[in-house]
């Protein structure tokens, strides 16, 4: 089969939403599946979808065209805060924007104008991650100039956790965002249809016991792709984390023990840590490089060791002398491998699906059917 590719099992995205969305239910909080990942991958989004996701969410205009040329008809939110230069397609893609300048709110009330449409505006408040934001004190101020612009409607504030800063949202946190909720009601009067509280790295606290305020979604990306919590790194229970496999080809096997001292790059996150014995290893070098991957963010077989890589070339060590050129690598990747590899146009897209396999498949039931891009 060709390679380098990743391959994308829909069943375990579906689940992983699902397990997500009904664990979210009961604290009555919605998830807004984020597809920027993905680039706004159609496959991947419809999977969120199938599992209940209540919008799409991305941060790129580039990936909702993506979606909606697939014939995607769901709300999309844009959550980066729009280029002043693509106001006009936001309004035409997107029925909510995430924004923090109140030049740029005008500018989209101009175009949703023009359109004659309703463009809804979430304001992104500051809470510490140091990324975009409106601090909490100029929160009321714009919400109300929003709330006077014609052609825009004030539909909810934001916060953002560990996205940049690394600091975990937590119920202190949290309580200040809904009594910001309820203070830009008081200035306004227009009832906040959304607080959004954060990402995945929020899961600990609005899965936990204590009370959720006003919060009422969450945005979530990396725990229904990658089963993992940002903060620890640690997978979340009930979730899959195999959902991505990324796979290589080895093109050159050989042993070559000759070659002074190598240093060694850790790959801290594989079980294996090469240690200098006398045993035979074989140097792979694999048709994988920089501009396909985060190669830091890969997960190898045990018996394997990354070396290094460059642009086109991975370079890795192992003990098993019997993988041959022409072999495939399996490997499990991270949140920033899994974007870089999703972007790369070398890199195909194989979609693993249940749902294919039962109608095109029928006469071979114990295979999973494979969809490529
Ligand atoms: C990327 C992003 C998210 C999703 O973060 P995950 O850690 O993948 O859940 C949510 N909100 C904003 C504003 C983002 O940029």
């Amino acid at each position: 089969m060709t390679s380098p590719r990743i391959e994308i099992d829909l069943r375990k995205i579906r689940q992983n939403t699902q397990v997500l969305v009904n664990g979210l239910a009961a604290h009555e909080i919605n998830v807004s599946g984020v597809t920027k990942a993905v680039c706004g991958d159609p496959a991947v989004a419809r999977a969120m979808l199938e599992g209940g996701v209540s919008e799409l969410v991305d941060a790129r205009v580039a990936n909702v065209l993506r979606m909606r040329r697939a014939g995607i008809e769901c709300p999309i939110t844009l959550i980066r805060p729009p280029m002043p230069s693509e106001t006009d397609e936001i309004v035409q893609t997107c029925e909510t924007s995430y924004n923090t300048e109140i030049d740029v709110i005008a500018d989209l009330s101009a175009a949703a104008l023009r359109k004659g449409k309703v463009h809804n505006i979430v304001l992104m408040v500051e809470m510490g991650d140091m990324r975009e934001g409106i601090m909490p004190d100029d929160l009321a101020r714009i919400a109300s100039s929003v709330v006077e612009m014609p052609g825009v409607a004030l539909a909810g504030i934001a916060a953002n956790f560990a996205c940049m800063g690394n600091v975990a949202p937590d119920a202190g946190a949290m309580s200040i965002l809904s009594s910001l909720a309820n203070e830009v009601e008081g200035a306004c009067g227009p009832f906040l249809e959304t607080v959004s509280g954060g990402s995945s790295a929020n899961l600990p606290w609005a899965l936990g016991l204590g009370p959720k305020g006003r919060i009422n979604g969450l945005r979530l990306g990396e725990a229904i792709l990658l089963g993992i919590e940002p903060i620890s790194g640690l997978p979340i229970d009930g979730l899959h984390t195999d959902a991505f496999t990324l796979v290589t080809e080895v093109i050159e096997s050989q042993i070559k023990n000759n070659t002074g001292p190598l240093h060694l790059i850790e790959n801290s996150s594989s079980e294996l840590h090469v240690v200098r014995d006398n045993l035979c290893r074989a140097r792979l070098v694999t048709a994988i490089g920089l501009q396909d991957t985060d190669i830091h963010g890969l997960r190898f077989p045990v018996d394997i060791a990354l070396i290094g890589a460059t642009s086109d070339h991975m370079v890795l060590e192992t003990k098993n002398i019997a993988i041959r050129v022409g072999d495939e690598i399996s490997c499990q990747i991270n949140y920033c491998a899994l974007m870089r590899a999703m972007n790369a146009q070398d890199v195909k897209k194989i979609y693993i699906d249940e749902m294919a396999q039962n109608s095109r498949t029928l006469n071979k039931p114990s295979r999973t059917a494979l969809t490529v891009v």
